[in-house]
C-alpha cells in the first residue's frame, strides 16, 4: 500500500507546489479559508469508499451501520453549531457543495418557470440566485425559473429594500432569496420576511459567505426570519468543501419542507453522499462551537474593520463606505484602473484576491472593483496591525497597475487589433 508520493510522484508534486503556493502567499479571496488537519484527516479517510443513498435507518446499501452514526453526528453537530432546536428544525448535510444546495430547494419548493427574486450578480448575488443577462440566461437557475433579480441602492451600496418591495408586489415571486457572495453588509432580516409574506413567497438564505459569523453570533441570525436556510461550508465555517441545507420542521405554505428537500437532494439531484466530506464537515461543526472559534470569527471582523479603514485613510472609495463582516469591496473607479488589472499585478506579487462588479459596472470580465476577504489569513494568525500593512501593500500594487497602464500601448494598438481581428488573419486554416 503505497503512499502517493511513491504511487504517484506528479500528482504528488503539483499538490506539494499548490501547498507551498497557499503558504507563501497573502489569501485575501473572501470565500476561501485554510481548514484544520483534523478535518483533512476525516476528507482523507476510508470514508470515500462507502456508498450510502438514502438517509440514516433508511439506506439503499448495506453495511451503512457507521456512516448512519456520522450522519446522524453530523446532523445533530449542525443544528448545535446554529443554536436550533431539532423539534423546529431539520438539516440535510449531504449536499455536495453551495450551488447544488441551493437547486436542491430550488427543485424542492418550485415547479419549472416559477418565478424567484435574488440579489443580481452585478450587484453582489450569485450566479446560483437566477443569474441572467440581458442576452442569456446564464444560471440554471434562471434556465429553469423566471428569475427577475432584485439589486442595490447605487447611492448608498445596500440592499435597495423600498424598490425590491414594489418589484416583488408586482412579479409575485414563489421564493425570495437573500445572500450574497460579495456584501460587506448586514441583511435587514425582518424587512425581507416582511416582503416575503406579502407576496406569499418563501424566504430563504444563502449564507454561504458568512456561515462561521453566523454560527458564533458576530452577526444577525437568518434562522429567526427564513424558512431555509443553504449554505457551503468551506468558506468561513472553515470545514471542507460541501454543501448544507437546513429548513423548518413546519409545513410552510403547505409544503412539508422536510419531506421536499431530503427528496429534491436524493433522490432527486444526487446519488450517493460523499461521506468523507460530511466526516469532515462533522468535525468542523465541533470546531464551530468551541471558544477558540467564537474568537476566531471575532478576530474576522475585527481585521476586516482594520483593513477597511485603512483602505478609506488611502483615499479608497468602498461599497457602502465600509464593512460589517468579513470582506470589503473596493471601487477602483475613481483611481481611472479597473479590478482585473489590479488582481493581475498583485497576483503577480503573491497577493491573491479577486476582481468584482460594482454597482454601476458595464463589464463583468473588466470590472470596477475588487473584493477583499478577511477569514483566511485570520486562520493564519493575521491581527488588525497584519491587515494594516496588507492593505498599503495593496496599495503599492494599484499604484504599479495605474502606473503600467498609463505606459501600455494605447489607441495606436486598438487600432492594430482592430486590423488583427479580421479574416487576412484567421484563427484555423491558414496553411
Ligand atoms: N452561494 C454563495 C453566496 C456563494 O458565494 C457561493 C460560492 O462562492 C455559492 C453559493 C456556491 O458554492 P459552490 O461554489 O460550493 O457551488
Amino acid at each position: 500500500d503505497n503512499g502517493l508520493s511513491e504511487a504517484d510522484p506528479e500528482v504528488r508534486a503539483i499538490i506539494d507546489k499548490e501547498k507551498e503556493r497557499q503558504f507563501k502567499s497573502l489569501e485575501l479571496i473572501a470565500s476561501e479559508n485554510f481548514t484544520s488537519r483534523a478535518v483533512m484527516e476525516a476528507v482523507g479517510s476510508c470514508l470515500t469508499n462507502k456508498y450510502s443513498e438514502g438517509l440514516p435507518g433508511k439506506r439503499y446499501y448495506g453495511g451503512n451501520e457507521h456512516i448512519d452514526e456520522l450522519e446522524t453526528l453530523c446532523q445533530k453537530r449542525a443544528l448545535d453549531a446554529f443554536h436550533l432546536d431539532g423539534n423546529k428544525w431539520g438539516v440535510n448535510v449531504q449536499p455536495l457543495s453551495g450551488s447544488p444546495a441551493n437547486f436542491e430547494v430550488y427543485t424542492a419548493v418550485l415547479n419549472p418557470h416559477d418565478r424567484i427574486m435574488g440579489l443580481d450578480l452585478p450587484h453582489g448575488g450569485h450566479l446560483s440566485h437566477g443569474f441572467m443577462t440581458p442576452k442569456r440566461r446564464v444560471s440554471g437557475t434562471s434556465i429553469y425559473f423566471e428569475s427577475m433579480p432584485y439589486r442595490l441602492d447605487e447611492s448608498t451600496g445596500l440592499v435597495d429594500y423600498d424598490m425590491l418591495e414594489k418589484t416583488a408586489t408586482l412579479f409575485r415571486p414563489k421564493l425570495i432569496i437573500v445572500g450574497a457572495s460579495a456584501y460587506p453588509r448586514d441583511f435587514d432580516y425582518p424587512r425581507m420576511r416582511k416582503i416575503a409574506d406579502a407576496a406569499g413567497a418563501f424566504l430563504m438564505m444563502d449564507m454561504a459567505h458568512i456561515s462561521g459569523l453566523v454560527a458564533a453570533s458576530v452577526v444577525a441570525n437568518p434562522f429567526d426570519y427564513c424558512d431555509i436556510v443553504t449554505t457551503t461550508t468551506h468558506k468561513s465555517l472553515r470545514g471542507p468543501r460541501g454543501g448544507m441545507i437546513f429548513f423548518k420542521k413546519d409545513p410552510v405554505l403547505g409544503v412539508d419542507l422536510e419531506t421536499a428537500i431530503n427528496n429534491a437532494v436524493f433522490p432527486g439531484l444526487q446519488g450517493g453522499p460523499h461521506n468523507h466530506t460530511i466526516g469532515g464537515l462533522a468535525v468542523c461543526l465541533k470546531h464551530a462551537q468551541s471558544a477558540e472559534f467564537k474568537a476566531y470569527q471575532n478576530q474576522v471582523v475585527s481585521n476586516c474593520r482594520a483593513l477597511a479603514s485603512r483602505l478609506v485613510e488611502l483615499e479608497y472609495t468602498l461599497v457602502s463606505g465600509g464593512s460589517d463582516n468579513h470582506l470589503v469591496l473596493v471601487d477602483l473607479r475613481p483611481f481611472g484602473i479597473d479590478g482585473a488589472r489590479v488582481e493581475k499585478i498583485l497576483d503577480m506579487a503573491s497577493i491573491t484576491l479577486n476582481k468584482n462588479s460594482v454597482p454601476g459596472d458595464k463589464s463583468a470580465l473588466m470590472p470596477g472593483g475588487i473584493r477583499i476577504g478577511t477569514p483566511a489569513m485570520t486562520t493564519r494568525g493575521f491581527t488588525e496591525k497584519d491587515f494594516i500593512a496588507t492593505a498599503d501593500y495593496i496599495h503599492e500594487g494599484v499604484r504599479i497597475a495605474i502606473d503600467a497602464k498609463s505606459k501600455a500601448p494605447g489607441s495606436k494598438l486598438q487600432e492594430f487589433l482592430k486590423h488583427v481581428a479580421t479574416p487576412e488573419f484567421p484563427l484555423i486554416d491558414r496553411v
